[in-house]
């Protein structure tokens, strides 16, 4: 490559590199990452609402590239990976912590412990910014939410609130963790604590929860296997800015590969970044010749 300037791959894990949906992914995809991964120049972070437990896991069972830092329990967690050691930054904890007003999660457990609608997770299912409970999952959301951020009002403690329903188990996930930990604002951070400048930063994702990165105007790569209605979102939420150009919708036909997951990554990331592009050819025949 013949620019020096460091390049910093965002990438969310389900469905964007790991192949885990219903669309096929092509087989030079992910050996392709793999190698791009190595180049001293490309920094790779994973964004993911896993944990440090589930991301380990699942660079294992899809032999995904071991990044360079990680973004976990949905943005409260930021990782420097060196030589496979991850290091907590405590620069970002520190920055996220300032919601919680110095309380800690049990501080926090006490102030809700009057809801009666919600149950704690088990212990190994909590971290130190993320307090995680089950629901009914057709408990009444909104007036939940109402409850919650009514006992954390006195303190000043300034949260998110994230609920899904866990099709299988039947079951309403919530978690609430520091108002500014997501991952736009953590990607952000470490784009200047680390000083990756924005022309050499692109991020891609798949579905709702990489939305606020998606639309925020950072390069931008939705993948091809993402849903019909993300897209819509995506492009609505852009357009609305005019910001589409900072979008890149894979086609396929990148080095003939299909778009989905990794090849989706890789066909926008050598759109962004032309530099790459080479790179990424160099890396096919690296492949081919092995
Ligand atoms: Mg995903």
């Amino acid at each position: 490559m013949d620019e020096t300037q460091k390049i910093l791959l965002g990438c969310d894990l389900d469905r964007t590199i790991i192949p885990n949906g219903i669309q096929k992914e092509s087989p030079l995809a992910r050996p392709l990452l793999r190698r791009l991964a190595e180049h001293p120049d490309i920094f790779l972070a994973y964004v993911s609402g896993r944990d440090k437990k589930l991301i380990l896991d699942a660079i294992e069972e899809f032999c995904l590239p071991v990044p360079d830092y990680a973004i976990g329990d949905v943005g409260t967690t930021l990782y420097r990976i060196i030589n496979g050691n991850w290091q907590l930054s405590d620069d970002w904890s520190a920055e996220i912590g300032q919601d919680w007003k110095s309380l800690d999660r049990e501080e926090l457990t006490l102030l809700l412990g009057d809801i009666k609608e919600i149950q704690l997770q088990e212990p190994e299912k909590q971290s130190r910014y993320k307090l995680s409970y089950y629901t009914d999952q057709n408990v009444d959301y909104q007036a939940l939410v109402i409850n919650i951020r009514g006992c954390l009002a006195k303190p000043g403690v300034r949260v998110s609130i994230i609920w899904s329903v866990d099709e299988i188990g039947k079951i309403g996930l919530l978690d609430i963790i520091p108002a500014r930990a997501n991952k736009l604002h953590a990607i952000r951070f470490l784009m200047q604590k680390e000083q990756f400048p924005e022309e050499h930063t692109v991020f891609a994702g798949d579905s709702g929860n990489d939305l606020d990165v998606l639309t925020s105007g950072l390069q931008a790569i939705l993948v091809k296997n993402a849903a019909g209605d993300v897209r819509k979102q995506v492009l609505d939420a852009l357009s609305k800015k005019c910001m589409t150009n900072r979008l890149y919708l894979p086609r396929g036909n990148f080095l003939g590969m299909n778009g989905n997951y990794s090849a989706g990554v890789l066909e926008g990331l050598a759109y962004f970044i032309p530099a790459t592009g080479t790179l990424i050819a160099e890396a096919v025949e690296q492949i081919k010749s092995a």
